[in-house]
């Protein structure tokens, strides 16, 4: 485990999940936190520490509580993962995973097989169909190849039979979606005379198929797995794992449809494209598009169900504070059929005209209501007025509100009444800051603990007897990381911050995220002049606390205590001075 974690860093790693900027020329990153809705970024990754934090919603851990979090997966399956992706064997000890570890393994192996068996099957002489419908949609070999299109055949048996003789139990085949079961008994294959299009999640693993009728009369055209231990339909994007690199070097997501646009799109050179799985747009999935770019061309076919979708799709978005543009391509033809018969050069250029979506939305309003009458204007304002009011930023809101009255000949005053009866601002929630002030020397030797071992055998056995440790707002800070010293276990902020409360992994992150601008002022010398100094405050304190209880003695007449403790101040002071000759 340890030799997975020293083999992964955590900021490139972080990073294909995560558009991360430097701060300044700190070891520290930050971006927009993943795992809750924001606009300003607080989340943060720190190099040295190989540790991410997020100031707003208070996660925070290493990089295997990372790909937990992030992919949803138990601590086994993000060992596992890392592992994979480092070239480092793991031992096979399936045997410690839990039983859900165990079937979602089993499931994804399935479908490593299904994938391979549609592949050849497309390629054999029961594939011939679906070449010839894909030979007619203008894709090529190479293109089949790289999508891992396949073909599942007639006989509803081919891959309940092929995953029998892996030994899958038949418990496991049914849960995986891949196979049904009969009212009889009897398994038979989900997907049959099928086009098959893989569906990967976001690291690239097979997690399920989408299927597509060859013959006109079979329905429903398009069929998708079911949900399952490894498809979370509302999670997943189609194409994200291919497109999430272009979508941070365009800085912006095309979202298209279907898996045939996804597919001629990308072929054309748009890389940054996804498709949503045939559900409607969800939250999680404008996340996910979000932590790479928060800007979004909408793209959907240009019928009047691709219209529905586009304007249900744009409340999710703007709820999410993606800036959204809305294309709609003219000869009323698909984003495929467009790239095909127009050209990569036209469909470029038709998304860098896109129109900004109130635009849209008002083309549709001016459509739907009468607007040679006033009633019918205002109607239209109040079909808009929804998605302006989901615009997160003040200035942005007020700034499209006068827009689009301008656009539809409406009165700015009616608008901005309309404004102040629904003004709902939204605070991103913080943690608040630490109540008690944390001084400087806890922070540096916080920060030096936690970067150097050196500095932590030569000062902690004599730091964690000082009584004036007792008075940090950090102390409970420190006993847990003097029991983390004394378990030698490998030492660094992921493994403290496993063994603190919520409270004091706030407070510790915030040192530790602001301690990397002074790393190159933190030194052995810096830790043993704090030591120094506190050993002189512990002792300050043990003298003020022996002649407070003299004067205590002497007060309530206790003459022969006052003499006892006189004589040990003396002591203390004389073996003190002795101390400091030496
Ligand atoms: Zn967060």
């Amino acid at each position: 485990m340890a030799q997975v974690k020293s083999s992964v860093d955590i900021v490139g790693l972080v990073g294909e999940y995560v558009r991360l900027k430097r701060v300044g020329s700190t070891q520290s990153y930050t971006g927009l936190c993943p795992f809750h809705t924001e606009k300003t970024p607080s989340f943060r990754v720190h190099a040295n520490h190989q540790f991410y934090k997020c100031f707003g919603c208070g996660q925070g851990g290493d990089v295997f509580k990372f790909v937990q979090e992030i992919e949803r997966i138990s601590f086994y399956e993000a060992l596992k993962q890392l592992a994979e992706r480092s070239g480092i064997p793991l031992p096979q000890r399936s045997g410690f995973a839990d039983a859900d570890t165990r079937l979602r393994a089993a499931i994804l192996q399935m479908h490593e097989l299904a994938e391979q068996a549609f592949r050849a099957s497309l390629a054999g002489p029961a594939g011939a169909e679906a070449r010839a419908y894909l030979d007619r949609r203008g894709i090529a070999a190479a293109e089949i190849g790289q999508f891992g299109l396949g073909y599942a055949d007639r006989s509803g048996q081919f891959l309940t039979n092929l995953l029998q003789r892996h030994d899958f139990p038949a418990d496991q085949m049914e849960q995986s979606g891949l196979v049904m079961r009969r009212d009889g008994g009897g398994l038979f294959d989900r997907f049959r005379n099928r086009l098959m299009f893989p569906i990967h999640n976001e690291s690239g693993k097979v997690i399920g198929f989408g299927g597509r009728a060859l013959s006109e009369n079979e329905q429903p055209k398009y069929m998708n797995s079911p949900e399952t231990p490894i498809y979370r339909k509302s999670y997943v994007l189609y194409n994200l794992h291919r497109a999430k690199e272009g979508i941070r070097k365009e800085d912006r997501v095309v979202l298209v449809e279907g898996y045939m646009d996804a597919i001629g799109v990308y072929m054309s050179g748009v890389k940054e494209v996804v498709a949503s799985c045939g559900t409607a747009l969800t939250t999680q999935q404008v996340q996910a598009m979000k932590r790479h770019s928060g800007r979004i061309v909408v793209n959907f076919d240009p019928d009047a169900a691709g219209a529905n979708a586009t304007e249900k799709s744009l409340q999710i978005l703007l709820d999410e504070g993606m800036h959204v543009r809305i294309l709609e391509l003219d000869g009323a033809l698909d984003p495929d059929e467009f790239c095909k018969q127009r050209g990569a050069a036209a469909y470029g250029s038709a998304l860098t005209a896109a129109k900004n979506y109130f635009y849209w939305l008002a083309d549709r309003a001016r459509s739907k209501y009468d607007m040679r009458t006033a009633d019918g204007r205002v109607a239209a304002f109040q079909f808009l007025l929804p998605a302006i009011q989901r615009l997160t930023d003040k200035i942005e809101r007020s700034a499209i509100a006068g827009d689009v009255a301008g656009y539809l000949g409406i009165d700015s005053g009616l608008v901005l009444e309309n404004f102040r009866k629904a003004a709902t601002d939204r605070r991103e929630k913080t943690i608040a800051a630490p109540a008690e002030p944390v001084r400087h020397d806890e922070k540096i030797l916080l920060n030096l603990f936690l970067s150097s071992a050196e500095a932590r055998e030569s000062i902690i056995p004599e730091l964690r007897g000082l009584a004036a440790i007792e008075k940090f707002a950090t102390w409970r800070i420190f006993q847990a990381l003097f029991t983390l010293y004394d378990a030698a276990e490998p030492f660094g902020l992921a493994e403290l911050d496993a063994r603190l409360e919520e409270a004091d992994r706030a407070k510790l992150a915030s040192i530790a995220f602001a301690g990397e601008t002074k790393e190159e002022d933190l030194s052995l010398a810096l830790g043993m002049a704090c030591l120094e100094k506190l050993r002189r405050q512990t002792l300050e304190g043990r003298i003020m606390g022996l002649k407070a209880s003299i004067k205590e003695a002497e007060r309530s007449g206790n003459t022969a205590e006052a003499l006892r403790l006189y004589g040990e101040l003396h002591r203390f002071e004389k073996s003190q001075r002795v101390d400091s000759v030496q």
